[in-house]
């Protein structure tokens, strides 16, 4: 007879251990199912490189969208840093340097880059605008899904009319002249959606990279975002879930009182079945179908160098790296990208974006390498399409890489390849991964990073769900990034899916 459970969860992602922490909080009998090795999927740290004592975040890298109440609830000890500087972007022969906290430096150097004070102030109006939208929807992450008109009492008709209903082209042509500057604000709509300014895809991905945790700040996890998946195994361990990894799930049947789980290491029988794997995953081992959604669109660099590059601006590259540095994004060299992309084609200028873990948290490595003056750099290229890797994906792929390092070469005084570190076979120390390799390492299909399309955080008046993890099958929820309110690393899917069915056990008994 295949073993019982109250809960069976596929995947072991952090939404999926999140899951399995608030359903055997609540005394429930939970097994995990892992087809990997290792438990984390796309936030997991790696030592990339032979020889080198450097724990990279290897996919995700900062953190914003976790709530403070899963981090109580669950008491992990992990801790996230904030930055002081939260961008520089070089530009002519300078660049704009912008701390987290707008402050005179962030002022002057807008003033000194367009020449009058008019963009910094508009910088100011339209952060104040996104914050007061920020507090009012973070606390709804952790409830019920609220109906847009709910949203749209909460915030206001002004809030409302101008980052959900106005494309966030025109919002920004309403603030801002500067090319520049609009790039730098439109990076945020465009980070794992294959978008353009116009599209209401970069409306819900710029919402969701500003309302984390009510302040939309991110921070860089302490150790990497591998600690995470360190404090979340130890809290499922001692609260007695069942975790078996390299275990894939086959197949999910609702037989209309249980769902049979079959695996390629036997079958069980659960109440529940939580999927924290992507909705396309789930469509194929069950009869629940899976919505359209975009490809994946960037490719992510992982760099360990033996000391930071100086660049040409003058500027210290302690500060350039500190935060997010962009290179070819401003507001038309990311809307050329994306239609050169979109029409099959490299784009001409590959827009990318990057940050030194290092230079906030230095305890991802080794002792004698924390000694020194290695760093590591990570790079987020955006507007490079599964779709461009099709054909020729290793040829495509090598070209990509050259041009988004020959783009970022253009403001060193030396090319990054001679800060490369060598690993103890003598290769340098670089790792490319494109979504095709995303997907064949962690299942992100077409290599979406946020296993779907985002969708906005709340249901339409007309939908009739509750949580947002509901499918087809009343016993089967989604608890990964594909769920609504899911995308990124934040646990949000998992909780959420645990309470919806825990309500199903509850209602079932
Ligand atoms: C390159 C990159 C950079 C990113 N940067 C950031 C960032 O800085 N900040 C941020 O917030 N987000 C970032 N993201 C997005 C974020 O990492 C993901 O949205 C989030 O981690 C998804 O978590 P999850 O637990 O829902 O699913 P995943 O982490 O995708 O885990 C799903 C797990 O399910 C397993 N699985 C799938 N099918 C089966 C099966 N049949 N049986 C058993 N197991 C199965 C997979 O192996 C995987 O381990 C990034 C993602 C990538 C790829």
């Amino acid at each position: 007879m295949p073993e019982r459970y109250d809960a069976i969860i596929v995947g072991g992602g952090h939404n999926a251990l999140v899951a399995a922490c608030y359903l055997a909080l609540a005394k429930q009998k939970v097994l995990l199912l892992e087809r990997n090795e290792s438990l984390g999927g796309a936030t997991a740290s790696v030592y990339a490189f032979p020889g080198v004592g450097a724990k990279l975040s290897r996919y995700s890298y900062l953190v914003a969208l976790l709530p403070d109440q899963i981090r109580k609830d669950l008491e992990l000890e992990f801790e996230t840093l904030s930055r002081t500087v939260s961008s520089y972007t070089p530009a002519r022969e300078s660049g704009i340097l912008i701390n987290r906290i707008f402050d005179d430096v962030s002022r002057k150097s807008i003033i000194d880059y367009t020449g009058n004070p008019k963009e910094s102030d508009a910088w100011e109006r339209f952060y104040n605008r996104i914050a007061e939208f920020a507090e009012k929807v973070a606390p709804t992450m952790l409830q019920p899904l609220p109906t847009e008109s709910e949203i749209r009492e909460l915030v206001g008709d002004e809030l409302w009319q101008e980052f959900i209903e106005t494309p966030l082209s025109e919002t920004l042509d309403k603030y801002f002249e500067d090319d520049v500057i609009k790039g730098i604000v439109l990076t945020d709509g465009l980070i794992g959606t294959f978008a353009s300014a116009r599209e209401k895809a970069a409306n819900i991905c710029f919402l969701y990279h500003l309302v984390g945790n009510g302040t939309g700040e991110w921070k860089v996890p302490r150790g990497g975002m591998g600690k995470l998946i360190e404090e979340l195994s130890a809290k499922v361990k001692s609260l007695g879930v069942e975790v078996r990894t390299g275990v894939t799930v086959t197949k999910l049947s609702d037989n209309g009182t249980d769902v049979e789980v079959e695996t390629d290491d036997g079958n069980f029988i659960s109440k529940v079945v939580l999927a924290g794997c992507s909705p396309t995953t789930l469509a194929k081992i069950s009869a629940i179908p899976a919505p359209k959604f975009r490809d994946g669109s960037q490719l992510k660099i992982n760099m360990v160098l033996s000391r930071l590059p100086e660049l040409k601006s003058g500027i210290d590259p302690k500060v350039a790296f500190a935060g997010t540095f962009h290179i070819d994004e401003s507001y038309s060299q990311l809307e050329r990208a994306f239609e050169e992309a979109k029409s099959g084609k490299i784009p001409d200028q590959i827009p990318a974006e990057m940050y030194c873990h290092t230079l906030t948290d230095r305890s991802i490595l080794s002792p004698d390498l924390q000694q020194s003056e290695v760093q590591t750099l990570t790079v987020f290229v955006l507007h490079t399409p599964a779709s461009i890797f099709d054909v020729n994906h290793d040829q495509v792929k090598a070209e990509i890489t050259a041009k988004v390092l020959q783009g970022l070469n253009r403001y060193l005084k030396a090319p990054i390849e001679e800060f490369l570190l060598k690993d103890s076979s003598g290769n340098p120390c670089i790792e490319v991964k494109t979504p095709q390799e995303l997907e064949a390492e962690i299942d992100l299909p077409r290599g979406n990073i946020f296993h779907s399309d985002l969708e906005f955080p709340w249901r339409s008046d007309a939908e009739n769900i509750k949580w947002g993890c509901e499918t087809k099958s009343p016993r089967i929820f989604l608890a990964g990034a594909g769920a609504r309110r899911g995308g990124g690393v934040s646990g949000i899917a998992g909780h959420n899916a645990a309470r919806a069915a825990l309500e199903r056990l509850a209602n079932s008994s």
